[in-house]
C-alpha cells in the first residue's frame, strides 16, 4: 500500500504539470473548446486520482461503494465549471470566453459551508455513507479550486480573494491533500462504526 500511494502521489504530480502543459501552452492551447475541454478532463483526473489515493488508506468499504465514491469525485471535479454557463447566462463559446466574473462553484467559502453541514449531518445521524461524500466533495472542490488557484487565487467571500497561488506549491498541496483528508476521515471514522453498548444488568 505504501509503494501505491507514493506512485499516486507522482501520477498526481505529473498530471498537474502535464496537464498544465497541454491545456495553457500546447499547439492547440489558443482554441478556446480545446482549452476548456482539456481543463475538465485535467480537474476530473486531479478528483479521480485524489479520490483512489483517499480509498488506499480505507481497507474496509466494499469495492462498489469505493468506484461509487471516486466516480463521484471524478464527476464533481469536472461538473464545478459548469457555472461558467450561469454566469454567462448562455451556453454558446463566445459568451463564455473572458468572463470577468466567477460562479459560485468557484467560490471556497461556499464549499466549505456545504462541507460544515454535511459533516455535521452525517456526524450527529451516524450516516456513514454521507460521511465518506463529504471527503469526496471536500477532494472534489479542493482540488479544482486550488488549480484554478494558481491562476485567479481562492475566492473566499466575503473576505475577497487570496493572491495566485504558486505553481509548486499548488501541485504540492494536490499530493497532500489526500492524505490529509484521509487522515481527519480516519479519525472520527469510529464514532459511526461503534455500537451503542447498553448495560442490561443495571436495568
Ligand atoms: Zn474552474
Amino acid at each position: 500500500m505504501r509503494f501505491l500511494k507514493a506512485i499516486l502521489s507522482l501520477v498526481i504530480i505529473c498530471t498537474a504539470y502535464l496537464g498544465d502543459f497541454v491545456v495553457f501552452k500546447s499547439k492547440y492551447s489558443a482554441s478556446f473548446p480545446f482549452r476548456a475541454i482539456s481543463d475538465s478532463i485535467v480537474h476530473g483526473s486531479l478528483g479521480f486520482l485524489s479520490s483512489l489515493m483517499f480509498f488506499s488508506y480505507e481497507n474496509n468499504l466494499n469495492s462498489e461503494a469505493s468506484a461509487l465514491n471516486v466516480l463521484f469525485c471524478t464527476i464533481l471535479s469536472s461538473f464545478i465549471d459548469i457555472d461558467h454557463i450561469f454566469v454567462a447566462k448562455s451556453i454558446y463559446l463566445k459568451d463564455l470566453t473572458n468572463l470577468k466574473q466567477r460562479g459560485i462553484f468557484h467560490c471556497t467559502t461556499f464549499f466549505l459551508l456545504i462541507t460544515v453541514i454535511l459533516l455535521l449531518y452525517s456526524y450527529l445521524n451516524r450516516k456513514l455513507n454521507i460521511y465518506i461524500l463529504t471527503f469526496m466533495v471536500v477532494l472534489a472542490f479542493s482540488s479544482h479550486h486550488i488549480r484554478d488557484g494558481n491562476r485567479r487565487g481562492l475566492w473566499l467571500y466575503p473576505f475577497g480573494s487570496s493572491p495566485p497561488i504558486d505553481k509548486n506549491l499548488y501541485v504540492f498541496l494536490l499530493a497532500v491533500l489526500p492524505h490529509v483528508t484521509a487522515y481527519f476521515y480516519l479519525l472520527f471514522k469510529g464514532d459511526f462504526t461503534r455500537h451503542v453498548f447498553v448495560d442490561y444488568t443495571a436495568v
